[in-house]
This record gives structure tokens, C-alpha cells and sequence, in this order.
């Protein structure tokens, strides 16, 4: 008899949108891999009972995406230490009945400037706009890689201050926050920027912050990927600035659940992006 495919999933509400599918079923099919990725619609009233029962249902493990990744850490049975200290997990497995999960948005975040912006990690400060879900994650990736001088701003300042005090007390990295208004203090000579705002989704450019005051040699990236090109990389180009968009992130997070489920290290390849490049192109 036939063996039967291994199964893994993505769910969210809405799930939709989601490329985690394009991206998953395109390694299952170059690695040639008797396996299934399918999106499922997950209300939050119904997700608890969802991810408790995934076994159940025959399902090695998935991704878990917005609104359900702060509830998902708190349904797993064991999470490492990126998703303890983020609080939000995107990648779940099961191991001897049990059911773990980490977080690799912080990883995705650091393996795509690897792979774009070799020692992007040796920058002296680096500044963070937005302190929400995502910001966590990139905040976790700068300590772990020993930036030494990380500055935030968002638009609520408490949630900043909530932000740099959780991580101060286990970082070696100095975390300063900045007011909104104070943002031009905040670049002042950084060598890096990352935007983790939806501040240009919409294409516009008149929210996009001066960066006149960035070092010359500052990397910007922005991990928002629709539109790939957004207002914030156009400034920066313009200012012939080094810049990395926030595609890469999105590849290169979907890689450990990949190899976890499918047991093979799959690659992030110019054929993968220019394919999920394409669906964004068709407005899918
Ligand atoms: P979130 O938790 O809702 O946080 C949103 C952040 O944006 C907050 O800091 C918020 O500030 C700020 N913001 C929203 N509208 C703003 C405006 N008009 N002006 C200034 N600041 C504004 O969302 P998230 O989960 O962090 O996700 C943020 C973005 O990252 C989303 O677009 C998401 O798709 C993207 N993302 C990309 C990847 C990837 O793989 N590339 C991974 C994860 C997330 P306040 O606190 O003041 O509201």
C-alpha cells in the first residue's frame, strides 16, 4: 500500500493571502516529497480546539499566522527560547504526542541579511521603527547577534517602553527609546534601520522619515514586502543607501518548519521568489 503524504498547514483568519502555500508546495514539489501544505481558516474562537487536535487530524505540524500567534504560545506544550521571549509563535511541530513551537521570524529576519547583507550584524546601533509583534522578533534577532546600540520609535511610545524594558533585563545590548518626534535624534548616525510599521503599505511616501541623518553607510531594510519596492527602500536607494526588502524574511522563516515537517533543509532560491513575485504581480 500506497505510504500516506505527510501533512502540514498554515493557519490564520484570514488565511487567504497567505504565500506560505506557493512556497511550501514549491519545495514539496522540487524535492519531490510525498507531502501536503493546505491553508486552513481559523476563527479565534475555534483555534484552540484547532491546534490541540492538529494530531488528530493527521497533521505533522504548520505555521501558525496573525491573529493566532500570541494565542498559539500560550496552547503549546513546550516553546523554545526565541518564542518565550518574543511571546509569539509561528512554526509548530509534534514530538511523542507532544506539541512545540518556535518562533522563526527572528531567524527568517537575520538569515535573509545574511544571505544580502553579509556582516549587516557587525553595525555599532541600529534603529527599529514600530515596537508591535514583528518588532519583538527583529528586537530578539539584534540582541542575539550582539548589536550593541538599538534604538526604538513607534507611534505609541508605551508600548516601546514596555518593549525595551522586557528585553533590557536579559541583553547586553543598550536599548534606548525615542518619542515619534524626536525621530530625526533617533537616526542620527545609525547604521541601520528597520522599518516594521505598515507606514508605506499603502505606496505613500509622505510618512516615510527623513534619513538624511543615517550614516552614509547605513543598511536599510523594511519587513513589509507589499509593495516589494515601498516608499521607505525608494528614499533610501535614492540616497544610494544599501537596502534589503523584506521578501527574503518571509522565504527564510518558512525554512525550519519545512525541514522539521518534510525532513529536508529545503533552499531559498532567485526561482522561489521570482515565483511568489509573480503571484504578488497578479494581485493574488
Ligand atoms: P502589529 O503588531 O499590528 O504592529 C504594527 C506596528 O505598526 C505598531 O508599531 C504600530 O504602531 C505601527 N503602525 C501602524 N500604523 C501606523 C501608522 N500609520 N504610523 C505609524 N506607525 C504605525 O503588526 P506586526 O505583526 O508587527 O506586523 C507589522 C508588519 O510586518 C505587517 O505589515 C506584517 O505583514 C509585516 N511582517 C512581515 C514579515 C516578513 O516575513 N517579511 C513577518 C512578520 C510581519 P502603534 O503601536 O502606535 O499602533
Amino acid at each position: 500500500m500506497a505510504e500516506s503524504p505527510v501533512k502540514a498547514f498554515v493557519c490564520g483568519h484570514p488565511v487567504a493571502h497567505s504565500r506560505s502555500p506557493l512556497i511550501h508546495r514549491h519545495w514539496l514539489a522540487s524535492h519531490r516529497i510525498n507531502g501536503t501544505y493546505e491553508a486552513v481558516d481559523v476563527a479565534p474562537e475555534d483555534f484552540a480546539s484547532f491546534l490541540r487536535s492538529i494530531g488528530e487530524a493527521g497533521f505533522r505540524g504548520g505555521n501558525v499566522t496573525i491573529p493566532h500567534k500570541e494565542a498559539a504560545f500560550s496552547l503549546v506544550d513546550d516553546a523554545d527560547d526565541a518564542a518565550s521571549k518574543i511571546g509569539a509563535i509561528n512554526t509548530v511541530w509534534i514530538d511523542n504526542n507532544r506539541l512545540i513551537g518556535t518562533n522563526t521570524d527572528w531567524s527568517g529576519f537575520a538569515a535573509n541579511l545574511d544571505a544580502a547583507a553579509s556582516d549587516w550584524d557587525r553595525v555599532e546601533s541600529a534603529m527599529i521603527l514600530g515596537a508591535g509583534g514583528a518588532a519583538r522578533a527583529i528586537l530578539y534577532a539584534l540582541i542575539k547577534r550582539g548589536v550593541p546600540d538599538i534604538r526604538i520609535v513607534n507611534r505609541t511610545r508605551e508600548r516601546a517602553d514596555a518593549l525595551a524594558e522586557e528585553f533590557s533585563t536579559s541583553s547586553a545590548s543598550r536599548i534606548t527609546v525615542f518619542d515619534w518626534s524626536s525621530l530625526t535624534n533617533a537616526l542620527r548616525d545609525a547604521e541601520m534601520l528597520i522599518n516594521t510599521t505598515s507606514i508605506g503599505m499603502d505606496g505613500n511616501e509622505s510618512e516615510v522619515p527623513d534619513l538624511e541623518p543615517l550614516s552614509s553607510a547605513a543598511l536599510i531594510t523594511d519587513i513589509v514586502y507589499v509593495p516589494l519596492e515601498t516608499p521607505l527602500l525608494k528614499a533610501a536607494r535614492r540616497r544610494e543607501l544599501k537596502v534589503v526588502d523584506g521578501l527574503g524574511m518571509l522565504l527564510h522563516q518558512a525554512v525550519p518548519g519545512f525541514e522539521k515537517w518534510f525532513g529536508v533543509r529545503p533552499d531559498v532560491t532567485a526561482e522561489l521568489r521570482n515565483l511568489v513575485i509573480a503571484d504578488m504581480d497578479n494581485g493574488q
